[in-house]
């Protein structure tokens, strides 16, 4: 396996596979890499040829009171779980390889940034489409893959590559969770013993939202209620958005004839935490 730390050396290593049939899959990651990522090294490594794990932490998708700094890093770990996995390249570049002196350019998808993550963390999911478009780019994968976790995110990369016509096709593999239902997360190691205790309610409450929807409740009002009803029970949780939507535009659903999805976001204490399931009628 070779670590790759320039664009340029991504570049080379990519047009020397350029013989027809080679397969090369990609799954862009900030690191600190848990059985979530694992997972989707594992799936892609079926799915391909030739497979490279990102690691960047990606300043732009970070907002200035957020974690940037104190985000977990741990090259060499990371870079010895992908060797394990069976990955070719890790690509970990510098701050300054991504983002040069003088760098200006931002790639934003308007709509589907706007809302829950979007309206929480401005120029978040700029930060995402601006370094998912660099990765793509420089990598040309012929797949890409992103976990359902972030499922605005996954919408969102969706978007961007159909409208900037990257030629990748997007899959997005399903949430891996602790055996108590916490969707794993960097982010996890961050809570002290009783937040963690507190912080499966969020599946659980949006659990609850999807048996509403089975028992064929149909108002979203009514379904997001029930969501919250869970929540309030714990008091170490401070609700940011708990929301019933479209899969494909993640605007609000006053009713669910259809699929929907059910997100959410929380806080305990300075740890914010956001998961999702979707629902069938
Ligand atoms: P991150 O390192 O947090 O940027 O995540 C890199 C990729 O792993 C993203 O596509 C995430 O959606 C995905 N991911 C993170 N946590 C999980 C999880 N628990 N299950 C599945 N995929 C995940």
């Amino acid at each position: 396996m070779k670590v790759i730390r320039t664009i340029r050396g991504l570049i080379a290593w990519r047009r020397g596979l350029s013989r027809e049939g080679v397969r090369v899959g990609m799954v862009p990651t900030m690191g600190a890499l848990h059985d979530g990522h694992r997972a989707l090294i594992r799936t892609a490594r079926l799915a391909c040829d030739a497979l490279i794990v990102s690691i960047f932490v990606n300043p732009r998708q970070f907002g200035p009171t957020e974690d940037f700094a104190r985000y977990p890093r741990r090259l060499r770990a990371d870079a010895s779980l992908c060797r394990d996995e069976g990955a070719d390249v890790v690509f970990a570049p510098s701050l300054t390889e991504m983002y040069p002196a003088g760098s200006q350019t931002t790639v934003s998808v308007r709509d589907i940034a706007r809302r829950w993550e979007g309206a929480a963390r401005p120029q978040h999911f700029d930060g995402v489409a601006t370094v998912v478009t660099k990765l793509l780019n420089a990598a040309r994968p012929d797949i890409a893959l992103f976990g359902q976790k972030d499922y605005q995110q996954a919408v969102l990369i969706r978007r961007l590559v159909e409208d900037i016509d990257l030629a990748v096709d997007v899959r997005v593999c399903p949430t891996v969770r602790e055996s108590d239902g916490l969707a794993l997360s960097s982010r996890n190691e961050y809570l002290t013993p009783a937040q963690r205790r507190a912080a499966p309610i969020l599946y659980k409450a949006l659990q609850a939202g999807r048996a509403a929807i089975k028992l064929r409740e149909r108002s979203g009002a009514v379904i997001q209620r029930r969501m919250r009803s869970v929540l309030v029970n714990e008091p170490l949780a401070r609700i940011e958005y708990l929301a019933v939507c479209d899969p494909h535009t993640l605007e609000p659903l006053a009713r669910v004839t259809n699929r929907a999805v059910l997100l959410g976001a929380i806080r305990l204490g300075r740890v914010r935490l956001i998961d999702n399931v979707l629902a069938d009628r």
